[in-house]
């Protein structure tokens, strides 16, 4: 109950300092009454004089009308006169609707001023007047006189005091659990709002429920409505329905974490976050954002219209602007979402700013300053040039962020989550192709189309298809072509403010671009030329750069256009502008023309190297199907690498005649397991390599070239990356010393293996051994004292060693030892047997 005792101690001394007039600003006349008795209680007043709108004077205590002056005149100014007779001492004159009453009315304001006077003169103290009315009107020859006071909405503890009252009657109950939600669905309402509320409520049942909650939340997104100025939003929608914007996504959450724990937040120091002016392109996300948070922090979310606070009357734009911050500030924690901001400073960045307009900026910075409740404001904006510097200037929010169009990893994101919401998916090959042609788009164009596509479809009856999707999109005119002069105007004014950007990429802005591409240093042409949104216009100028460099960034600029690819695989080998390596960029582009390549292939311009590289990235089947024919094994052992091949073109590789050929697509990643068992038993030792080598072997296949193949063959598949412990296991049984030797250097052996290894009878395997990363420090052990020193010294070589400080000192003194080329001889030789058992006797008295 702070804030109503709070207004009625500042009541009180206005009184008793002799304030002629208190102006209660408050739409609430029954509470204005209470306050007014309670004043005459504490004070001992002796009356109070009421008058109104309708009747004139009447009895404060009925309201019934009381006989005004002889001609029956109820209006102010004439009701004033009577006052002048009337023994005022220790009195309160009350008038209600003081705005309209006074309002263009000079000769009410004229007697009021008479009565203020006399109040002043014989009274001060004692009497007076108390004017009351929702919005503020004073006029300017009373201003001095007139105290302002405005009657806050009731808080929580004003609203628990009714609820107690409500239960009191009998009128209804609520039960302990339901309290605190009760009282915040309460908030931000006048008295009389609750009062009728727990009515409506005690009438439909005696105890409040779950489902009465509602009905009162409900209830108050009426009102709230009603009230002209502010909405509530229900959000729906989460974090996940953002396609990108990325920064200001995790700014939001960061934000979050304070927001959902505030009470434990302050006592440990930190400020309650004050809010995010998210400015930029229509259509981008800005809305959709301030939605997201709502559900985020987890608080109910209040739209202020900005254009629905510019009233018609003297004062009515700060009045409602105060009433909507006020409202917000009762229904804290909340999100207020000021949507549209730079509306209500129209006109003020030329000079010529209105009063209204400055005064409604004046009281906002005032309020974004001081406001202590819980009052997250989200505000957004379309046009940044006409917000006042003072808004954008670090500190009134907590950050700017400015959202642009889209950059291509948002477009496929925010693709994704509109066909997403009609369960649709587009391969990811067809998806690029749907990023490229929405590029300029913003999100609500991209979800215009993608909506259109869908009802195309349904008009169809047929599912959605990718063609119904680039109609879509080819149709849809997007909103930066509708605004192409504001866009130029915003993208160069965000440049200059160095706002933070609310996507991770932002990448460079369509402006931006244009001005690099004119750029005098070559690099930055370069970086613009090799931009996947570099506007096609751009592309071609800078295709004729002086640089080569440029030129071959535009080349290979995945997003280079068709049409200046034709140009250039066009040149003939004759005209002066032919140049091979542009040729061999722009065919190999993915965006160059099937049909053109292949009638440059039957021309006979294409050299085989270049029609090799362009075999293994072939992806048009006419134009893989031409290669697979092509007489030059290059070609076919390019196109056999390709990954984007068909089966049976696949299948042709395997049984080709030339070895180089089956060894490429043995190797390929996408060779099914029923083409590599045929080549698992090709004659070519080699081509079977590198079947092995390829990482997507099939288990069954490897079991069968684990248990046939030949020596050659299980070392290279003993040098596969991956090698399971049975694996291991299988190649050891029967192995070769070669296989052995390569299968100890294997950088995940298993400790079983290492051991079995670790006491071959070849002194080389151990070597390898002895030099293997993944040796444990058990092993590492039985190899310090191995017999022979080579074993040693390569296991002191080992980076990986890990043995005590005591057998490292013994390893290093037995190196230097044996390390002479006298004692190498005579390990060579002992090692070769010349000497046998002489020498190796001599060898373990020396140890
Ligand atoms: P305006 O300034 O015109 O009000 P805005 O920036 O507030 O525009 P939104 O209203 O948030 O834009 O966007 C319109 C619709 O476009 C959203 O409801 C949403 O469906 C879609 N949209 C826009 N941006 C995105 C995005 N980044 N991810 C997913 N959908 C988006």
């Amino acid at each position: 109950m702070k804030s109503k005792k709070n207004f009625e101690i500042k009541l009180e001394e206005h009184f008793l300092a002799g304030a002629p007039a208190i102006y209660i600003q408050s739409a609430e006349e029954a509470r204005v009454d209470q306050l007014l008795i309670r004043l005459q209680d504490k004070l001992g007043l002796k009356r109070i004089h009421e008058w109104n709108l309708g009747h004139g004077w009447v009895d404060f205590d009925n309201k019934r009308p009381l006989s005004n002056l002889e001609s029956g005149k109820t209006e102010l100014e004439h009701a004033l006169l009577a006052l002048l007779d009337a023994d005022l001492e220790q009195s309160l004159i009350l008038i209600k609707g003081a705005r309209l009453a006074l309002e263009h009315n000079t000769l009410a304001i004229a007697r009021l001023k008479q009565l203020l006077n006399l109040i002043e003169r014989h009274h001060a103290g004692e009497c007076s007047v108390i004017l009351v009315s929702e919005a503020v009107c004073i006029p300017a020859p009373i201003e001095a006189q007139v105290s302002l006071l405005t009657l806050p909405l009731p808080d929580r503890e004003e609203i628990k005091a009714l609820l107690a009252q409500a239960a009191a009657s009998g009128q209804l109950t609520v039960p302990e659990n339901l309290n605190d939600q009760v009282v915040s669905g309460l908030s931000g309402l006048t008295v009389s709002e609750i009062a009728q509320l727990l009515r409506m409520m005690g009438r439909q049942a005696a105890t409040m429920d779950a489902c009465a909650l509602k009905t009162i939340l409900h209830e108050k997104e009426q009102i709230i409505a009603k009230s002209g100025v502010l909405e509530m939003v229900p959000s729906v929608v989460e974090l996940d329905d953002i396609g990108g914007l990325e920064n200001l996504k995790h700014w939001l959450e960061q934000r979050s974490t304070i927001i959902r724990r505030l009470d434990e937040a302050t006592k440990r120091g930190v400020k309650a976050p004050k809010g995010v002016l998210i400015a930029g392109m229509p259509g981008c996300g800005k809305s959709l954002t301030a939605k997201v948070a709502a559900s985020l922090f987890q608080l109910p979310l209040l739209r202020l219209d900005i254009g629905s606070l510019l009233g018609k009357y003297v004062g009515e734009s700060e009045h409602n602007m105060r009433r909507a911050l006020s409202m917000a500030e009762t229904v804290s924690p909340c999100i207020l979402w000021v949507d549209e901001l730079e509306k209500a400073f129209v006109g003020m960045g030329g000079g010529n700013a209105s009063e209204v307009t400055a005064r409604l900026l004046g009281y906002f910075l005032t309020w974004m300053q001081e406001k202590t409740g819980a009052v997250f404001v989200i505000a957004t904006a379309n046009d940044i040039s006409a917000l006042p510097p003072e808004l954008l200037r670090k500190g009134r929010f907590d950050e700017i962020f400015y959202v642009g169009f889209p950059n291509a990893v948002e477009r496929e994101k925010i693709l994704s989550i509109h066909l997403g919401k009609s369960h649709q998916t587009v391969a990811e090959l067809e998806m690029f192709k749907l990023v490229k042609l929405c590029r300029d788009y913003c999100g609500a164009d991209i979800e215009n189309a993608v909506n259109e596509a869908l009802a195309n479809a349904f008009i169809n009856g047929s599912a959605l298809t990718q063609k119904l999707l680039e109609d879509a999109i080819q149709s849809t005119i997007p909103l930066r072509e509708t605004l192409r002069d504001q866009v130029g105007k915003y993208e160069e004014l965000f440049e200059k403010l160095k706002l933070r950007p609310a996507s991770e990429y932002q990448g460079l802005s369509v402006a931006q671009m244009i001005k690099m591409a004119a750029d005098p240093n070559h690099v930055k042409r370069e970086e613009v030329a090799s931009n996947p949104d570099c506007p096609d216009d751009q592309l071609e100028k800078l295709a004729m750069d002086s640089q080569r460099t440029v030129i071959k960034a535009v080349y290979e600029n995945p997003r280079c256009p068709e049409r200046l690819l034709s140009i250039r695989i066009n040149i003939l080998q004759s005209n002066p502008q032919y140049d091979l390596e542009l040729l061999e960029l722009a065919c190999l582009n993915g965006n160059a023309p099937e049909d053109l390549l292949i009638r440059q292939i039957n021309d006979g311009t294409l050299a085989k190297e270049l029609r090799a590289k362009l075999a293994s990235l072939a992806k048009g089947t006419n134009l893989q199907q031409k290669l697979a024919a092509d007489s030059d094994a290059l070609v076919r052992q390019g196109l056999a690498s390709n990954r984007a091949l068909p089966e049976q073109v696949l299948e042709k590789f395997v049984l080709d005649d030339d070895a180089d050929v089956r060894r490429a697509v043995g190797g390929n990643l996408i060779l099914p397991e029923s083409l590599q068992f045929k080549l698992a038993v090709d004659d070519n030792i080699s081509v079977v390599a590198a079947l092995v080598s390829n990482p997507s072997l099939g288990a069954n296949v490897k079991l069968q070239l684990l248990e046939k193949g030949a020596s050659k063959i299980k070392q290279a598949f003993a040098r596969r990356p991956e090698l399971t412990v049975a694996e291991q296991q299988m190649l050891l049984k029967n192995a070769d010393n070669p296989l052995k030797l390569v299968l100890a250097a294997h950088p995940k052996l298993a400790e079983a293996i290492q051991v079995q290894l670790a006491s071959d009878s070849s002194y080389k395997v151990r070597i390898s051994l002895a030099k293997n990363l993944q040796v444990t420090s058990e092993v590492q052990k039985t190899l310090a004292s191995d017999t022979n020193a080579d074993v040693k010294i390569a296991l002191l070589g080992n980076p990986a060693l890990c043995l005590s400080e005591e057998a490292k000192l013994k390893l290093a003194k037995f190196k230097i030892e044996n390390n002479s080329p006298a004692a190498r001889m005579l390990n060579m030789q002992r090692n070769s047997g010349l000497f046998g058992n002489i020498a190796a006797t001599l060898y373990s008295t020396e140890n």
